[in-house]
């Protein structure tokens, strides 16, 4: 007690110190503000004052948020006063299921998104082929061969076809599914008589039992074992990459779905060189010695100013419906399979239950309603079995199910009564609805996606992209949230359009509910003052244009922490205060 007091007593008198030097030495108190943005269209999501048309910052938190006249008094000498022009702000957008360094990767690697065809696919795999040494690797990622005609999945002797020579191995961009080839397939020994893994499945031939070439999740292992593994430098320039990528897009957080210690150290260093702008929101992949690690050694929070938190495990337990891998409670309606699960519950339940005691968020990707069903079960146990008193954190531990995208109706009111937080992106629904209807059949439709039925019950669902399994851009996100329609404005029969979410709701899932998801709503999530000056700045007012102009809005400026990250640079708006 007597050094607190006394602690206090030398504030006090060093505060007063200072305030006297600035008199006796003439100078004026420091402005108020560093940073002041004005003429803005700004939603703030605060519900007391929704509407505002300037923020000032100081110190890269919002220190006043009112009108252009209020803020004239932030205006002085020297402070950087920025002219939105009329443009459009919400607060700092925030993805809350991105892959961060695969979002680079993307970039770097053979891309093969939006491939129309077999024939296009094929084409561009030859293209990197004949450039690729003899017994070179080729690796690749981003088809999807539902939009192909027919729909179906590339084989190894498509491949072998282009690729002779070098073994080919090119990952769907679910990431749940890959296909390689002859040469790949000789190099991992995989063959006729290589059994599935558990959580995995070496699809064949269903006459001559040979192996097809398509891997399903845990069977991908028996390859990329032997494909090359990227570098330190190769992963530094991923990182840079999709920083630069995602602040370009308006995302001013990025909520990264199961990384290794490896890339947290690799992070750290370009965080501490300042090399990477956006705030990083991390989960560390589990149950193996990872996450172990991280139940260990405790959460990190608020690391770098506020730009990197580390409290999470992942674990990913079926796989996904466009590779039919995702578990169901009854099979396919296309396939005579109903998924599988990839973890097990003897593993699971200690690390659960550790993870309670040890106040460590878990966020579980489920699709299928079996494995929505499982993962809530397991939740559920783990709760029951855990007693309060042995909790590090006792109040509201806030764990996740990520994508929770097909759930059984009777499985939607658990999420409500145990406080499960439904981490959900609503652009797999619109790239979904292709053929979900084939995979699911329209009965189980009623639970998939069901975006307005767990707001309803009163849940809140963290907004994400998914990157790069989807394009990974806030207004694709945004536009499938309230459309629920394809980029083209199709929807399917039976495609539920009453689960599409109202613009405030759809901005609350990538800002205030996303940062709930986080343990941040009090820092983040909303323009008020005291927290972070994170601001998106767009082109358009998203919250009044046709449904279809969302596509078209661009970012305009994106803030973090009351820096200017990245700006488009046609028009001038900022200068300085008289
Ligand atoms: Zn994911």
């Amino acid at each position: 007690m007597k050094s607190i007091v006394l602690t206090l007593l030398v504030a006090v008198a060093s505060l007063l110190a200072a305030f006297n030097y600035q008199i006796a030495s003439g100078q004026k108190p420091e402005p108020a503000a560093d940073i002041v943005f004005k003429n803005g269209n700004i939603y703030t999501v605060n519900e007391d004052k929704p509407k505002a048309e300037a923020i000032a910052a100081k110190y890269g938190k919002i220190v006043f948020v009112g009108s252009n006249a209020d803020a004239k008094k932030y205006e002085v000498k020297g402070v950087k006063v920025i002219d939105l022009k009329g443009a459009t702000v919400v607060p700092g957008l925030a993805d809350a299921h991105y892959h961060f360094s695969g979002v680079g990767f993307r970039e770097m690697n053979l891309n093969l998104e939006g491939t129309t065809s077999l024939e296009d696919f094929l084409a561009k795999v030859k293209a990197r082929v004949d450039k690729a040494k003899p017994g070179e690797w080729v690796t690749g990622r981003g088809w999807i061969e539902t939009f192909w005609k027919p729909p179906v999945f590339p084989t190894r002797w498509d491949l072998d076809k282009i690729a002779p020579n070098n073994p080919v191995y090119l990952t769907r961009a679910d990431g749940h599914g890959s296909v390689a080839n002859s040469a790949a397939f000789k190099i991992a020994s995989v063959d006729k008589d290589t059994e599935n893994p558990f959580g995995g499945e070496i699809m064949k031939d269903k006459k001559t039992g040979e192996p097809n070439g398509m891997l399903l999740d845990r069977a991908q292992d028996l390859v990329t074992r032997h494909t090359p593994s990227a570098t330190g430098a190769d992963l530094e320039r991923a990182l840079i990459l999709a920083d630069k990528r995602s602040i370009a897009l308006g995302w001013t957080q990025i909520h990264d779905a199961g990384v290794s210690w490896d890339q947290i150290e690799t992070m750290k260093k370009l965080l501490s060189e300042n090399k990477l702008k956006l705030r990083f929101y991390e989960a560390i992949r589990g149950p193996n010695a990872n996450s172990q690690r991280l139940l260990r050694e405790g959460p990190q929070i608020g690391l770098y100013d506020g730009r990197l938190t580390i409290r999470t495990i992942k674990v990913t337990i079926d796989g996904a419906l466009g590779s039919k891998g995702a578990a169901l409670l009854e099979n396919y309606s296309d396939h005579d399979t109903a998924g599988f699960l990839t973890q097990k519950e003897e593993v699971m339940a200690p690390m659960l239950q550790d993870a309670l005691r040890k106040g460590i968020q878990v966020e579980v990707h489920a699709i299928g309603d079996r494995a929505n069903r499982t993962i809530l079960d397991w939740y559920e146990k783990a709760f029951d079995e855990t007693p309060m008193i042995e909790r590090q954190d006792r109040s509201d531990p806030r764990w996740r199910v990520e994508h929770a995208q097909i759930v059984h109706p009777d499985d939607i009111p658990r999420f409500a009564r145990l406080k499960i937080i439904p981490s959900m992106q609503p652009s797999h629904a619109i790239g979904d609805l292709h053929f979900a209807v084939s995979r699911l059949g329209v009965k189980r439709l009623a639970g998939a996606y069901a975006w307005q039925s767990f707001i309803k019950q009163g849940n809140i669902i963290a907004g994400g992209s998914d990157a790069p399994v989807e394009r990974g851009e806030p207004m694709i996100e945004f536009y499938a949230a309230v459309a629920r329609k394809d980029q083209k404005g199709f929807s399917g029969e039976g495609w539920h359009p009453e689960q599409a979410v109202t613009r405030e709701q759809a901005l609350k899932m990538f800002t205030i509910w996303a940062a709930f998801a986080a343990f941040e709503e009090k820092s983040r999530g909303s323009i008020e003052v005291g927290k972070f000056a994170d601001l998106t700045v767009l082109s358009a007012d998203i919250m009044k244009i046709p449904e279809m102009e969302i596509l078209k809005t661009r970012c305009l400026m994106t803030v973090i922490g009351a820096e200017i990250v990245c700006e488009d640079a046609q028009e001038k708006r900022e200068t300085r205060g008289k």
